[in-house]
């Protein structure tokens, strides 16, 4: 599979879109010819006699390796994949119809650590390679890469968690000083050497258009070697196709074979992207709902195609979808200029205010005993309003954090704290290192240099 920019550059093997992030045209990588579900070897409805415990990882892998470089070996391509997801990623049925897909038992306790390993292993290898080809030409490559990633709270601690450690890659984390939880900011301020973190004053739309900025500005990537953990990355994008896919098979082993709706807890719309992805091929006839907070750019575009330029980020309770310029709805249009039917599936927007979302979390923890974080319970809300309309297919929710990442925001809703798991609770206790930076170009370059 190759790459193309959605503003036209390209196209570019895989490995290259990894490694700039951002396209050079500005525009992002995006798989440059569809997909189909019937070109994949999987069949489309699972095996039930596969044991699902002995090799889960072959069936996924047949349907990642089509948007992979074809010299990805097999084995490779399974091993990755293993790597990328391991740890539970259960499905369970919540209310009768509505099921949760629980994305948070990863290392940072968000769906995000799903593209960030996946991103850390896929570029390192690429690194592994071409430092191969330059020590073969008796050339030294010690240039390291820094990784910009711009974060609306989960995002952070789930690139740092995949790349610390990582030698010849930095990580620099640019994130809104009042836009993240403590823990959040935890898990990307007390890690190693290479993790370093910039609290931008602003919102996190500003920390994405530094990011970009700085991307595009072609000096400046070079130099620092630049690439995005952002879902600008078709790197993040690639690896969350996979639990649209888990889930789905998830679904019919429990013995529903109805084909779902996906309910997406949405912001800067990478994961819904992925699903889209997914669902063109290998999961056809899923569909799909975005849940969104007050900042509702996607609904907005849907209803009227219009996307406003200057529209100020709304805090909400859902803080880490408090986007409100999403990088992917380019990702949207150019699929509805190039590959209209890929956008089809795609039902709705649901906005959820505050109070529903906190409502929506009280009930679910009455009603079930459940503690869910406030962005799956934004799709929680959306779900039981598509419900309540008459929707009759099995509905899947999308459970992006833990819901110990909010204690705030859960104790205010239900008035009880929620525990990380006991693996998770002493993690991130070292003192902490970041630096305040105003959100412009020339304080981000002084940083790069100097650190
Ligand atoms: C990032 C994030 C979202 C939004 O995901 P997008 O891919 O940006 O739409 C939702 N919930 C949580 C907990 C997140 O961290």
């Amino acid at each position: 599979m190759l790459y193309v920019s959605t503003r036209g550059a390209g196209p570019v093997p895989l490995s290259t879109a990894l490694e700039l992030g951002l396209a050079p045209d500005g525009g992002l990588f995006v798989p440059a010819t569809p997909i189909r579900a019937r070109d994949t070897a999987s069949p489309e409805a699972p095996n039930d006699d596969v044991d699902s415990s002995s090799q889960p990882w072959t069936s996924l892998a047949d349907r990642l390796a089509p948007f992979l470089p074809t010299d990805w070996s097999r084995a490779e391509v399974e091993s990755l994949v293993g790597e990328t997801l391991a740890f539970p990623i259960p499905l369970l049925e919540l209310e009768p119809g509505i099921f949760v897909l629980e994305l948070f038992h990863g290392p940072s306790a968000a769906f995000k650590d799903v593209g960030a390993r996946f991103l850390a292993r896929a570029l390192s290898r690429d690194v592994t390679r071409a430092e191969a080809r330059a020590w073969s030409r008796a050339e030294a490559a010690t240039e390291s890469r820094t990784v910009l990633v711009a974060t609306s709270g989960d995002t952070g601690g789930a690139v740092a968690a995949a790349f610390d450690g990582v030698a010849g890659t930095r990580v620099v984390v640019v994130y809104p000083e009042q836009g993240v939880t403590e823990l959040q900011r935890r898990q990307f301020t007390t890690l190693g050497e290479n993790v370093r973190a910039l609290a931008v004053p602003g919102p996190f739309d500003e920390c994405q258009r530094l990011v970009k900025q700085a991307l595009a500005a072609p000096e400046l990537s070079e130099r620092f070697r630049l690439t995005s953990a952002n879902s600008i990355n078709i790197g993040r994008l690639l690896p969350q196709m996979l639990y649209y896919w888990l889930a789905a098979d998830e679904l019919h082993r429990q013995g529903v074979h109805e084909r779902p709706t996906f309910v997406v807890p949405s912001g800067n719309l990478g994961n819904l992207t992925a699903g889209l992805m997914a669902a063109s091929a290998g999961v056809p006839g899923a569909s799909f709902l975005a849940a969104l907070n007050r900042n509702d750019a996607l609904a907005r575009w849907l209803a009227h195609r219009e996307i406003a330029a200057n529209q100020a980020t709304v805090r909400t309770p859902s803080s880490a979808m408090d986007v409100a310029q999403p990088s992917n709805l380019e990702r949207l249009q150019w699929l509805e200029r190039a590959q209209p039917s890929a956008l089809k599936p795609l039902s709705g927007a649901e906005v959820v205010d505050d109070e529903a979302t906190l409502d929506s979390l009280r009930d679910t923890w009455r009603q079930t005993g459940q503690l869910v974080c406030p962005h799956s319970a934004v799709g929680l809300a959306a779900a039981r309003r598509a419900r309540a309309a008459g929707a009759s297919a099995p509905l899947i929710v999308l459970a992006t954090a833990h819901a110990g990442k909010f204690p705030d925001v859960v104790r205010q809703a239900t008035g009880v704290s929620p525990e990380l798991p006991p693996a998770l609770a002493h993690r991130w206790v070292g003192p902490e290192r970041f630096e305040r930076i105003a959100a412009s170009l020339n304080e981000l370059e002084a940083v790069l240099t100097h650190a």
